[in-house]
């Protein structure tokens, strides 16, 4: 099996579920990176997750980015295990 190939599907897959931080816009995955309509656009590692922090909280929803990190996290975490069956 192409482990890739299967984590970009599973990346995916979870895209349209995310927000951008930063603005709120919807996500799109593209070549290595997902990225909202405003421009701001997150690496996608080597590993198959992407870190979806700012550094600073995001206009109007009142997390902090100590909780925006650990959404990523938990995504991180969730997308994993979701390969894993
Ligand atoms: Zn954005």
């Amino acid at each position: 099996m192409d482990v890739k190939a299967e984590r970009r599907r599973a990346l995916a897959a979870v895209a349209e579920w995310l927000r951008c931080p930063a603005c709120a816009g919807a996500l799109a995955l593209s070549e290595r990176s997902l990225a909202c309509p405003s421009g701001h656009s997150f690496d996608v590692a080597r590993q198959g997750y992407v870190t979806l922090t700012t550094g600073r909280p995001g206009p109007g929803t009142g997390d902090s980015a100590a909780m925006v990190a650990g959404f990523s996290l938990a995504m991180a975490w969730s997308v994993e295990s979701w390969q894993m069956t």
